[in-house]
């Protein structure tokens, strides 16, 4: 399944030579010419990534980043800003706005899907399109879905890639500190005890037939995932 990369850019000529070089690099394209149409747009299934313009009409491009890192549903979907400016406080108010990363035009396509390609790495590092599974439950990260002994279990978006970093990694402790990085990439600010609300939240999810149990607490060390 292709990644996909909701484009914001009221310039229609701009637009659609962006669309061209993103789905000539194997991405799925979904465009929005304004703020609006964007927020509308943000529904399920999310894109990867929002390819965002700094001057929109009816709400610049640092208002919509505020308004996607408010929400926890799109909190986590890494966001690159694009602008004509260059000025060092823009990037900034940009960076501060919630902005993975910054590209001043004009640029290069290639300049354009290397950033993208690096900041998805950089907030998915556990990324891995395979099935995993351990004692009946079962992670499928093309589908996004989880189950337990078959049966659907719904988590959030941060959970989500919580158990797949844990699964990916089974039998290995890992501080607080090392999940924030793997988990939530290491652009994001977060306290520590964030990490110990989602580890609760996940615990609850997956209860039900007692896999809850397979996320261990290691005192004074941090987490494991473990089928032992
Ligand atoms: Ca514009």
């Amino acid at each position: 399944m292709s990644r996909n990369i909701m484009l914001v850019e009221d310039e229609a000529p701009i637009r659609e030579m962006l669309k061209i070089v993103l789905e000539q690099a194997g991405f799925s394209v979904n465009e929005a010419e304004d703020y609006d149409i964007a927020l509308e747009k943000m529904v399920e299934p999310y894109p990867d990534l929002v390819l965002l313009d700094w001057m929109l009409p009816g709400g610049s491009g640092v208002q919509l980043a505020r308004k996607l890192k408010e929400h926890e549903f799109t909190r986590d979907i890494p966001i690159i800003m694009l602008t004509a400016r260059g000025e060092e406080e823009d990037k900034v108010r940009g960076l501060e706005a919630g902005a993975d990363d910054y590209i001043t035009k004009p640029f290069s396509p290639k300049e354009l899907i290397a950033r993208i390609k690096a900041v998805m790495r950089r907030v998915t590092p556990t990324a891995s399109d395979e099935v995993i599974s351990f004692s009946g439950l079962l992670l499928d990260p093309v589908a996004h879905r989880v189950s337990a002994n078959d049966e659907r279990i719904d988590m959030g978006p941060t959970e989500f890639k919580l158990l797949h970093f844990f699964m990916s990694h089974a039998e290995r402790v890992y501080s607080r500190e090392q999940l924030l990085d793997n988990v939530w990439g290491t652009n994001v600010y977060v306290e520590d005890r964030t990490v110990d609300v989602h580890i609760r939240r996940l615990r609850k999810a997956i209860s039900t037939f007692g896999h809850d149990t397979m996320i261990q607490t290691v005192r004074g060390a941090g987490y494991r995932f473990s089928v032992k």
